[in-house]
């Protein structure tokens, strides 16, 4: 349930010392791959579990914890918390899947996020290529030579970058060439009316032929019917994620869902 959008901000924004208390969480959604229907990767989404306001919306928290600048100690910890999540399931002899994270246009300029990623990968003994990184066209046209410059080091380090929500934001595709990115994740906004809808067809096939003309993963967001599934699969999508395959689920939960299915 979304609270009160107007008076969230002012009522919270002195009080969130909720990662000390613990009240974050990480929920795991997985990605399909299309052509074998294998779970290939899963989205962290980030979960605020407020004592007084119950279950709060990343889409509420992430803008307070952006505007006070706790989104960088905040997506640090996310980082690790990670990380140290993948190696406990690889231990455990779970899959290897790629994970993707989202990072929030501070964290990315000012938050130390080459270093803090470095640390994450190396304290807990993981392969880059397991981890990628989602951006925004926003962040990316907010300084773009300092962006081509974090995210040449990224790539150096060998962690995959993502354009989420791509053709949603005002992103200037002559930089897009110039940026080192893997893939674009197709917003649900241009899901929600395939394959009813000729002109979100167009759309997402617009996006998809750019897509392998630039040799991008792509990935479509916010799948929830095999109409959508069946409309991706036949223009050749890469992934899918979304709630036909799965909700974002606790990491109990969703290493429930892979043992599941690896026995299966
Ligand atoms: P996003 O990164 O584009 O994440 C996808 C959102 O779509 C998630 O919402 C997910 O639960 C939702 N979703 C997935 N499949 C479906 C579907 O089939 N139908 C519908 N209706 N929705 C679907 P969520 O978890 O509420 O997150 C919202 C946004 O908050 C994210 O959008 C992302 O921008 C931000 N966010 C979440 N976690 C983090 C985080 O750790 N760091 C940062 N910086 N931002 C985060
Ligand atoms: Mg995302
Ligand atoms: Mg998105």
């Amino acid at each position: 349930d979304h609270r009160d959008l107007h008076s969230f901000p002012t009522r919270r924004s002195s009080d969130l010392r909720a990662l000390e208390r613990q009240e974050f969480e990480l929920h795991f959604q997985p990605q399909i791959d299309v052509a074998t229907e294998a779970i290939i990767g899963a989205e962290i989404l980030l979960r605020w579990h407020s004592p007084t306001d119950g279950t709060v919306s990343p889409l509420l928290f992430i803008p307070i914890l952006e505007e006070s600048g706790l989104i960088i100690p905040v997506g640090s910890w996310l980082i690790h918390h990670a990380c140290r999540q993948i190696r406990a399931w690889l231990d455990q002899g779970l899959p290897r899947l790629e994970f993707s994270l989202n990072i929030s246009a501070l964290q990315f300029h000012r938050g130390y996020l080459v270093e803090t990623v470095r640390e994450a990968l190396q304290r807990n003994r993981l392969e880059p290529e397991l981890l990628c990184l989602e951006v925004t066209e926003s962040l990316i046209m907010d300084d773009i030579e300092q962006t081509l410059s974090i995210m040449e080091q990224l790539v150096e380090l060998g962690v995959s970058l993502s354009i989420d929500d791509f053709g949603t934001g005002y992103s200037s595709l002559s930089y897009l060439r110039r940026m080192p990115i893997h893939e674009l994740k197709i917003d649900r906004s241009f899901i929600v009316n395939i394959p009813a809808e000729p002109n979100a067809n167009a759309l997402v096939d617009t996006i998809l032929g750019m897509a392998t003309c630039l040799n991008l993963r792509v990935v479509a967001e916010g799948v929830e019917n095999q109409a959508q599934r069946d409309y991706l699969a036949a223009k050749r999508c890469d992934r899918i994620q979304g709630y036909y395959y799965a909700k974002p689920a606790p990491a109990e939960q969703f290493a429930n869902l892979l043992r599941k299915i690896g026995r299966a």
